[in-house]
């Protein structure tokens, strides 16, 4: 990839990124590893070519297969959730989609392993995050309701599509010792974003506003 697409010229300028990280800011966003990848993460890499000259919009934009690019405030404000409390070394995604939440969150945390159920997506991603430089990323393509038991527990888990109440499987690969889940939680228009909280068997549920997903969907496609 040339360094020019990279860096990005007119709408996905510098300048253009640092009107986004000012907005993020002024609606609360706070930790500034989280605001820096947002400056750093090229967006409009993570969408089609026609629509580069949004991709500094605080917006949701489509990217095929029924599927969005999430809205730049939600990643911020799931990475910076998820966060809090303390470093994550094992941190699985649920909902890869293009992989901008993946790329926002992998320099924050040693080892990221996420899942995705609609396989031309997740290829697509892998290349992109290899041209990217991603590293300490594992993909794969499947049902991520299920979790991916191979490399749990988790002390850090983000789903990033909306189940109507949280799988239990996802629960069961938590870290007992204060592993945290962000989860967008409930039906279409009515979403909350939870965090999840585990100490051995309990399970503390902070509600941190409401949220547009894309529903969680069983099985793959
Ligand atoms: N993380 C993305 C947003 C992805 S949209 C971003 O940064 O923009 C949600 C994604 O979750 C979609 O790609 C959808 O296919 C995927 N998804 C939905 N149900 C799933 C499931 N059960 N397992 C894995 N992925 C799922």
């Amino acid at each position: 990839m040339s360094d020019a697409r990279l860096a990005g010229i007119g709408m996905t300028s510098a300048r253009t990124r640092e009107r986004l990280v000012l907005r993020l800011r002024e609606q609360g966003i706070k930790d500034e590893r989280v605001l820096d990848r947002v400056r750093n993460v090229p967006r409009h890499l993570f969408v089609d070519e026609a629509l580069s000259s949004r991709a500094y919009e605080d917006t949701a934009l489509p990217i095929g297969f029924g599927q969005t690019i999430s809205q730049p405030f939600v990643v911020a404000r799931m990475t910076e959730a998820l966060l809090q409390g303390g470093e994550l070394h094992n941190v699985l995604e649920v909902g890869t989609g293009c992989g901008y939440q993946t790329t926002v969150l992998a320099p924050l945390v040693a080892r990221v392993s996420s899942v995705e159920r609609i396989k031309p997506l997740l290829e697509r991603t892998r290349e992109r995050l290899k041209d990217l430089g991603v590293r300490n990323v594992r993909l794969r393509y499947a049902d991520g309701t299920v979790g991916w038991k191979a490399h749990a527990p988790y002390d850090g888990i983000v789903v990033t599509a909306a189940p109507l109440v949280v799988p239990q499987g996802l629960l069961a690969q938590l870290s007992p010792k204060g592993g945290r889940m962000i989860v967008p939680v409930g039906p279409d228009g009515a979403q909350e974003l939870l965090r999840i909280t585990r100490r051995d068997d309990h399970f503390v549920r902070e509600k941190l506003g409401g949220v547009t997903f894309v529903p969680l969907v069983g099985g793959t496609a």
